[in-house]
């Protein structure tokens, strides 16, 4: 039985955007609304899915790039880096998951 959630369709998907590549090949994406797993895929095309969950630990390149406040999400899984949807409200620190 085919899954209606996943029916072909002629609709764009939202893609997160490829926003920046640092020198180590850390790639940083721009998230879309209310996005929780990572949406990277592998060189077989299977979908990473890892969770995102706020990251303070980034170097100096990325606040060069974004500013040193920068709110950066890390995929625990591949560890691509998510920057907040312009659309979203920005999180407190203590409300972080
Ligand atoms: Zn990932």
């Amino acid at each position: 039985m085919a899954n209606p959630k996943y029916a072909v369709s002629d609709k764009p998907v939202p893609v997160a955007e490829l926003v920046a590549t640092l020198s180590d090949g850390t790639k940083v994406k721009r998230r879309f609304p209310r996005m929780r797993a990572c949406n990277e895929k592998d060189e077989k095309g299977k979908l990473c899915a890892g969770h995102l969950k706020r990251w303070y630990f980034f170097g100096d390149e990325v606040k060069q790039k974004f500013g040193p406040e920068a709110e950066v999400y890390r995929c625990e899984h591949c560890k691509t880096l998510y920057l907040p949807h312009p659309e979203e409200e920005p999180r407190s620190g203590t409300l972080c998951y």
